[in-house]
């Protein structure tokens, strides 16, 4: 069995389409923002953002300094002045995205029985966001953290690098003291959950999108038998996990 079982968040434990849940975010925060900070203005060093946050590899500062060097200079203002209006933002007004999401079929029975084995298990959703945001959305899992025992939930906090490196993986491990080799990866998206963990040595395991066909090409290699476990629901993960043929 795992040292750790890894999950992923949007699409993975949580119904959460993203092409319109972003657009909406955005959209509820320049509202929020309004009179504060021109709106195209905050959409583009938002990005700009994301992008510093995406080049971090795990060799720099957090995920939360890197955006911090160039959303406040780029909107002409310090984190010192607008920082508190972001944390009532999340407060007060970040819940109303929950009406995009819905809590996921098997998602709390597989979470379920991870910790009831005494295994470890981790939201490795993208780093991009801050705790609030992410224990919200775990909420919406029906997966509230004052209830559910992860060892750890990556927020751009905590993390050094985004799920577009290795790095990120290797992170978690060493946070965990555990064999990134004796880690499983559950995730929805190629680029970010199976491509890199493969790479940092873990097993994965692919959550089929309808429509969406996996792509092995993106891989270094051929990607090795003995990492991959194969792809479906979380249903189907939880049967084969319980089934014991992962050794
Ligand atoms: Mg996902």
């Amino acid at each position: 069995m795992f040292d750790a079982i890894l999950f992923d968040l949007d699409d993975t434990l949580l119904i959460n389409p993203v092409a319109e849940s972003i657009p909406a975010y955005f959209e509820l925060l320049s509202h929020y923002l309004e009179g504060r900070v021109d709106s195209p203005l905050l959409v583009a060093e938002l990005l700009r953002g994301i992008k510093a946050m995406d080049a971090n590899d795990g060799t720099g500062p957090t995920n939360e300094e890197a955006f911090d060097a160039v959303f406040y200079a780029g909107l002409g203002s310090t984190k010192e002045a607008l920082g508190p209006v972001f944390e009532r933002f999340y407060a007060e007004e970040y819940g109303k995205l929950r009406s995009y999401t819905r809590p996921l079929p098997g998602a709390v029975e597989i979470v379920e029985w991870t910790l009831t084995k005494g295994i470890p298990a981790v939201v490795a959703t993208n780093p991009l966001y801050p705790l609030t945001a992410i224990q919200q959305r775990l909420e919406w899992a029906k997966l509230p953290v004052s209830e559910f025992r992860f060892a750890r939930v990556t927020s751009y906090e905590n993390s050094h690098a985004t799920k577009a490196h290795p790095a990120y993986y290797e992170e978690i491990a060493a946070v965990l003291g555990c064999d990134p080799r004796r880690c499983l990866m559950v995730g929805d998206d190629w680029a970010r959950d199976i491509s890199p963990a493969v790479e940092a040595g873990l097993s994965v395991y692919w959550i089929e999108v309808p429509g969406d066909p996996p792509h092995p090409k993106d891989l270094p290699d051929p990607i090795p038998e003995r990492q991959y476990l194969g792809q479906g629901s979380l249903r189907k993960l939880l049967q084969q996990l319980d089934g014991g043929k992962n050794g």
